[in-house]
């Protein structure tokens, strides 16, 4: 996290960098792009290497946070050169797709892999969401029961499930808010009121969505 102090108005900014992380084809490219752009389109071409992009929160009066997304690739085949860019990251959001039960279980090769390469020298682990993507699908197409959820994000130590939907939008500020307040909480710089924190900080599910 980098933090600068306005000289003229007193104003604080803290950089955070957010790694987006899972399968192919789970909507890492679309959830970025629904976040910062509000867009959705089916056809984003397969990112190769590592999407970049920033969006600006103003957080409060006197404070913007500036969140560097970092969708990364989920081919293995990549995995070499992404490893690099995990480093000195703030927090991540792993997502899968709902309807692909395979997509849950490498999530959670995924919260091992960056587990181990950003863990902390104290073993405090980076905050990180898992989040349950395409919720907008049928309940007959959905692998996964909230229950499941509940039980991996707890025996993984997730900080907290969402369900959302890149492609209606549901849920996409919500995450990123919700691991803005906790990579706020984890740097010790944040004191104020911070009304969702309950949501994720326990691992319970949280809203739902549809
Ligand atoms: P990535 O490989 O993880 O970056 O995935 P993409 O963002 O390229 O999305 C893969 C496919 O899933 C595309 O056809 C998207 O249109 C579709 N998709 C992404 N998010 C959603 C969603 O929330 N709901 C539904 N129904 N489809 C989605
Ligand atoms: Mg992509």
């Amino acid at each position: 996290m980098t933090e600068m102090h306005g000289t003229s108005t007193r104003s604080t900014e803290k950089v955070f960098k957010v790694l987006i992380v899972g399968d192919p084809s789970v909507g890492k490219t679309s959830f970025v792009q629904r976040y910062v752009y509000n867009t959705f389109n089916r056809h984003y071409k397969g990112t190769v290497g590592v999407d970049f992009a920033l969006k600006v929160l103003h957080w409060a009066d006197s404070m913007t946070v500036k969140l560097q997304l970092w969708d990364i690739a989920g081919q293995e085949k990549f995995s070499w050169m992404t490893r690099v860019y995990y480093k000195d990251s703030d927090g991540y959001l792993i997502l899968f797709d709902l309807s692909n039960k395979n997509t849950l279980t490498n999530a959670i090769k995924w919260k091992t892999d960056v587990d181990s390469l950003c863990t902390r020298s104290d073993g405090r682990k980076l905050p990180c969401i898992l989040v349950a993507n395409k919720c907008d699908i049928p309940d007959s197409e959905k692998q996964v029961t909230r229950e499941e959820l509940e039980e991996i994000s707890n025996q993984y130590q997730f900080s907290g499930w969402m369900e959302a939907s890149a492609k209606e939008g549901t849920m996409v500020n919500e995450s990123l808010r919700s691991l803005t307040t906790l990579m706020l909480l984890e740097q010790r710089n944040y004191r104020e009121t911070s009304p969702n924190i309950t949501l994720v900080a326990s691992g319970t599910p949280t809203r739902k969505c549809c």
